[in-house]
């Protein structure tokens, strides 16, 4: 039971909460949306409305320590929970402005109309309910209560603060949010943060399928049963693009200190706009096949030509990556 909870109020932050409504990632359905909006007041983390206002003035102004609500810039304890214990922004608590999107949403409204009662029902109902059913008032109160509490409280707040101090930058060092596979283990897939502070309108965190995001799979799933849609994805060409170009930001913090540092840079630099000019050819063509093979018109011998130039394409552009990630781990390749 108490795995049941917590998995009920993680993910109603993270699909409901977090990738619906702070960055409409995808639409839900009403009976979805409900069921977010109840798990949301069960893990009592203030209404959705709230919430995503706080949200979206994190991700707009990410680790500013005058207006990011929890600048992980301002340390661990104030962006994991500090920020909570006083009222550091008490001026705007109750300016939605950044949220007129969501006041149009009647269960946003319903859900911050009630919350209170909402709250209180989930969070002393549930456990005892289930405590008078199995004849352990106290334990269901302790268990499914509190230790579900603190243990959804404390998930969630480390996404705030260990997410934007403890992993990799593989998009975006601009700013302190991090990539986490041990995080994302314990917050539904949300550990991915560096993603996604540079793509939020994407509704995975974890891009490949390997990568633990539960809640990317619980939104699929609800798609594919009818109660989500318009699932919102940043293209592959971005997102590698992406990450080149965090690799060539990586390559210069190295190449400063060696000799000819300014002839590796600009060697470097070419071949990057080289491997980008490969990567957007290559995704043109993509592209053209794609569009191809929905049109009937076009011949059966010109969609085999476009094949025949993605499969070239891909071999060159591979190798060219192979040159570049040589390059940016031993820079003085470069120039040999
Ligand atoms: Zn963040
Ligand atoms: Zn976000």
């Amino acid at each position: 039971m108490l795995v049941i909870a917590f998995v009920f109020c993680g993910m109603s932050i993270t699909a409901g909460y977090h990738r619906l409504w702070s960055h409409k990632t995808y639409e839900a359905h009403k009976a979805l949306r409900y069921l977010f909006a109840i798990g949301g007041a069960f893990a009592l983390q203030n209404s959705a409305l709230h919430w995503s206002s706080d949200h979206r003035v994190h991700h707009k102004h990410v680790d500013n320590n005058d207006k990011d609500p929890y600048s992980a810039k301002r340390g661990f304890w104030y962006s994991h929970i500090g920020w909570m214990l006083r009222e550091y922004q008490a001026q705007r608590y109750d300016d939605y402005r950044k949220c007129r999107d969501l006041q149009k949403d009647p269960v946003v409204m319903w859900q911050h109309k009630h919350y209170v009662l909402l709250a209180l029902l989930t969070n002393f109902g549930i456990p005892i309910a289930l405590g008078l059913l199995y004849g352990d008032l106290i334990g269901f109160v302790l268990v499914v209560g509190a230790l579900r509490l603190v243990l959804s409280h404390h998930t969630t707040f480390f996404i705030n603060s260990l997410a934007h101090i403890w992993g990799s930058q593989p998009y975006t060092s601009k700013n302190t949010a991090r990539d986490n596979g041990i995080l994302a283990f314990f917050t539904f897939g949300e550990g991915y943060h560096n993603f996604h502070h540079i793509f939020e309108h994407d509704y995975r965190n974890g891009i490949r399928w390997w990568q633990f995001d539960p809640t990317k799979w619980l939104i699929r799933g609800s798609a594919s049963i009818g109660l989500a849609s318009n699932l919102k994805r940043v293209s592959a060409y971005r997102i590698e693009k992406a990450r080149l170009q965090q690799t060539m930001a990586n390559a210069k913090d190295r190449i400063f200190k060696l000799p000819n540092a300014e002839q590796i840079q600009t060697a470097l630099e070419q071949e990057l706009q080289q491997l980008l000019a490969k990567l957007t050819e290559y995704d043109e063509v993509r592209s053209q096949l794609i569009d191809s093979a929905k049109s009937s018109v076009k011949e059966k011998y010109e969609l085999a030509l476009l094949r025949v130039k993605l499969e070239q394409l891909d071999i060159s552009l591979k190798e060219q990556k192979k040159r570049w990630n040589a390059m940016v781990s031993n820079p003085r390749l470069a120039i040999a």
